[in-house]
């Protein structure tokens, strides 16, 4: 064991280190250690990093000293020296995260080759290659270290392949690339004011505390917040001995994955190229071949490559995405990690695997990503549309999408906010990750099915067709050409991810299908779980979805839409209008059967099963017009002269909403105090449900369990008299009946008062629902409506909170109100049944935790139902 504080070799480590030396780091010691080989390295810790960011970009005291120690082992061990002349040392300068980051950070490669050292490279005998790679060097470095801008060397580069009179990079001659090398250098030194530094050792100083920095760059932190990756974490630098790939036709580079990303089939899929270097495979400049030819072109690399590709993922049990390089011949693996996959890949690969013997099926359900199920529930292209197409590309992440088309990553950001967009480049860049998140999809004319782009649409579900070679782009005008037809910014196209097919206009879509794999899945995550999952569901439509998605009753059943319907709202406001009990008892009776027909349709849908209805819970001003414009509507009739009974009734109407209006209607008026000033209300909504319930049973010769839900309770005594208004309708309603139905009478709990006297609370209640929106607000002391537009994501970013409350619930705090309240509410009913309304029903985090608290169910809506199936099997393992 050779290692120091921050300084890690190759052989101190093993996979399980990632938290410490970064996926990366810990990926290739894990390899090394099982004899796979990997050039020999050290890695600077991720602590190294964080403590870099707590003193301001600082290093540790220490750790230049302990790199270079390392560096002196690293050179005893190889043979070779960084900067000596006769057998030099190249290395790479590596970043990796905790959690992978495809692109996101820096790499410099190379470094170690100068004016001293070149020809040493080059006494191997190839001094094409030893100025192809000192050119590259310059490049990388000039770039990612000293910050200069990239067109400075890209327009070099042009410039001098148009003197020359060729294309491609290949094509240039030795003689190039030193000409090359020399304009270089001169433009480095000039964009640096003469600051060039060629001593190796500096350089090496400087790109490991580049790839410290680029933890910080802003694509890295728009992936970190799109993929909750806490930006305390920070990354490792992995210092690794290079190989070559662009040592000529017997050396090359590529990329491969395992299994199939997009659908999950085992079979080869990956890409290389021959005298290649770093990123040539991923950055679409030249076309990358599909693996499969490898075996005519190096054959004893190929067989070694698929032996190590079987054994690497036989050991860590899931498909893998690997980089490897062919030096004269030799093959070197140079990263492995699990593969970032679509939603329907990662369930085929996880049944296989099962299927296989490799895994069992609570590993298989540990490793899906819940979330990630989403991506299945989204339409697909109607198989019938019957149009043709106009373009194909490669189907790089499938899935339709569907929108306007965006041609930078700026635009796709911005306008992505407020229509479907599609972002079509030339080829997509780490750079443009903040437009690809915004995007439905992406259409690129280059690269292939392994650049960082397509990597990255498969990680988040986005459709995208790569290396679409027939379309013409121009970023300026705005403009794509395909076929003799122009596109611009107002035309629709719509991509077949899938197929990676690209047509005109929008094609009609269907509803997702959950396939085979997703059943299989499911039911397992069923026999394992404990939480019971229901939906969210006020119309017949949305039950009968949830039901088919796996729900077992509806946990919150709201009424107020149904107040709100069109038809409904005259008779709504003649209630509110009401000058006394006798017209207000009228048009309740107006409402009634309209209540009632509703639930008989919800009933209907979920017969057998249980439905929690909660009852009227909004402020009453909700159903009326808004103050100012009420006011307008006023002043306007009086001045066009409008009829005195007009302006009479309209500004009867101001009159009430004046009366209603409150200046914090979030706590005002609503839930049970709605109730408890006007009974008739919770009178009328009881007697619509269980003639609703009583008429579907002798219909169906079953009926639901009844849950009659009294919504914002703070004080027992509010539920206490809620209650009794509730039985005696509903006891008289089944008594005129004659026949017999069972329903219970509970409460939401959803303010903090209510959590902590849930004990006192519990007396009068069947059941406890946990409203954590609202338990969220009034916990928090937030406004969600105001807070996500102003102060939220920044807390969000600042990491101040460590995720929107509203997403992920609060666990410290809104968590530990659940808690408390379901401690409580047991303590004086023991198994008082709870369960959990809020949107955090269907967050895969807050189900843990739910789960961990003990309550019985948790709702959400329909189409995260499978995800918290998902959830809640997971929240058990
Ligand atoms: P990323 O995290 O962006 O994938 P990597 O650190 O994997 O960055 O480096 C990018 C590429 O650089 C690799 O895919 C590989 O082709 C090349 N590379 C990195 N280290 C070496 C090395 N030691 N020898 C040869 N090529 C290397
Ligand atoms: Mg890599
Ligand atoms: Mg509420």
């Amino acid at each position: 064991m050779a290692h120091t504080e921050y300084v890690y070799d190759l052989a101190d480590g093993d996979g399980t280190m990632k938290t410490l030396l970064g996926g990366k780091g810990a990926g290739v010691a894990e390899m090394h250690r099982l004899g796979v080989p990997v050039p020999d390295a050290f890695t600077v810790t991720t602590h190294a990093c964080v403590e870099t960011m707590n003193r301001k970009g600082e290093w540790p005291e220490t750790l230049w000293s302990e790199v270079e120690e390392a560096l002196t082992r690293l050179e005893e061990r190889t043979g070779l020296g960084l900067g000596d002349p006769e057998k030099p040392l190249l290395l790479s300068v590596r970043s990796g995260a905790v959690q992978s980051m495809p692109g996101m950070m820096d790499t410099i490669l190379n470094l170690g080759v100068s004016d001293e050292t070149v020809a040493g490279l080059a006494a191997g005998g190839d001094e094409r290659f030893a100025w192809d790679s000192y050119r590259r060097f310059i490049q990388m470095y000039g770039e990612v270290v000293e910050g200069i801008e990239p067109h400075v060397y890209e327009d070099a580069l042009t410039a001098i392949k148009n003197e020359k009179g060729v294309e491609n990079d290949t094509d240039l001659t030795t003689e190039d690339l030193k000409e090359l090398v020399a304009r270089f250098k001169k433009l480095s030194n000039e964009a640096l004011g003469g600051e060039w530094t060629s001593d190796p050792k500096e350089q090496l100083k400087r790109a490991i505390n580049a790839v410290f920095q680029s933890w910080l760059n802003p694509r890295a932190e728009v992936y970190r917040r799109a993929n909750n990756i806490s930006a305390a974490l920070g990354t490792a630098v992995n210092v690794m001995q290079m190989v070559f790939g662009n040592r000529g036709e017997t050396s090359a580079t590529g990329v491969l994955f395992t299994r199939n990303p997009s659908t999950g089939v085992d079979e080869l899929y990956g890409e290389f190229l021959v005298n290649a270097q770093g990123e040539d495979v991923v950055a679409g400049i030249r076309t990358p071949r599909p693996l499969e030819e490898m075996e005519e072109v190096l054959p004893d690399a190929y067989r070694e490559l698929l032996d190590n590709m079987k054994k690497m993922e036989q050991h860590y049990k899931d498909m893998q995405d690997m980089e490897f390089t062919i030096e004269n011949g030799k093959l070197y693996l140079l990263q492995t990690r699990n593969g970032k996959r679509t939603a329907a890949a990662a369930l085929k690969v996880a049944n296989d695997l099962v299927d296989e013997g490799v895994i069992t099926k609570e590993e298989a359900l540990a490793r899906i990503e819940p979330a990630q199920l989403d991506q299945l529930l989204h339409p697909g292209i109607d198989p019938n549309h019957g149009q043709q197409s106009i373009a194909k590309g490669l189907p790089a992440s499938p899935g339709a999408a569907l929108g306007k088309l965006c041609f930078s990553a700026d635009d796709a950001d911005v306008r992505g906010d407020n229509e479907p967009v599609i972002l079509v480049r030339f080829e997509t860049t780490p750079d443009d990750i903040h437009g690809v998140i915004k995007a439905q999809g992406v259409l690129t004319a280059h690269g292939g099915m392994t650049s960082h782009a397509a990597v990255v649409a498969r990680g988040m579900g986005k459709p995208c067709v790569a290396g679409a070679h027939g379309i013409k782009i121009n970023p300026e005008a705005k403009t794509v050409t395909i076929g003799d037809k122009e596109y611009g910014e107002d035309d629709t196209l719509t991509l077949d991810g899938s197929t990676g097919e690209v047509y005109a206009g929008e094609l009609p879509l269907v509803p997702p299908q959950i396939n085979d794999d997703f059943q299989h899945i499911v039911q397992w995550a069923d026999e394992v779980r404990r939480l019971g999952v229901r939906a969210n569901a006020d119309n017949r439509t949305d039950a009968m979805k949830a039901r088919e998605l796996g729900a077992q009753g509806i946990g919150l059943c709201r009424t107020e839409h149904m107040f709100m319907a069109e038809d409904r709202l005259p008779a709504v406001r003649e209630m509110i209008l009401a000058e006394n009990d006798q017209e207000r008892a009228a048009a309740l009776e107006k409402i009634l059967p309209m209540q009632q027909q509703d639930f008989e349709g919800i009933f209907d849908a979920m017969s057998g099963l249980p439905v929690t209805v909660r009852l009227l819970d909004p402020p009453l001003h909700e159903f009326l017009p808004n103050l100012v414009e009420q006011s307008l509507k006023v002043q306007e009739l009086e001045l066009t002269g409008g009829a005195a009974e007009d302006i009479e009734r309209e500004k009867h109407l101001l009159g009430q909403v004046k009366k209603l209006h409150e200046q914090n209607p979030m706590l005002g008026t609503r839930g049970c105090r709605l109730g408890m000033l006007y009974p008739e209300i919770p009178e009328m909504q009881t007697r619509a449900i269980i003639r609703a319930a009583l008429a579907v049973r002798k219909a169906k010769g079953e009926t639901v369990d009844v849950e009659i839900m009294i919504p914002l309770v703070a004080y027992a005594e509010e539920l206490k008299r809620q209650r009794a208004v509730v039985v005696e309708t509903a006891d008289e309603e089944i008594a005129n009946s004659g026949e017999e139905i069972n329903y219970t009478v509970g409460t939401m709990i959803e303010l903090p008062r209510a959590a902590v006297t849930a004990d006192q609370i519990a007396e009068h209640a069947d059941f406890f629902s946990f409203g954590t929106n609202d338990l969220t607000q009034t916990g928090i002391g937030i406004s969600r409506d105001d807070a996500e537009q102003g102060f939220l994501g920044q807390y969000v970013i600042d990491e101040v909170m460590p995720r929107n409350p509203f997403e992920s619930v609060d666990r410290d705090g809104v968590g530990e109100l659940v808690r408390i309240g379901v401690d409580k509410g047991r303590s004086v009913k023991n198994g008082l049944k709870t369960g959990v309304c809020g949107e955090h029903g269907g967050d895969p985090e807050s189900i843990d935790l739910f789960n961990e608290i003990g309550l019985d169910y948790v709702s959400c809506s329909p189409y995260r139902v499978p995800i918290a199936r998902f959830a809640a099997a997971q929240a058990v393992l």
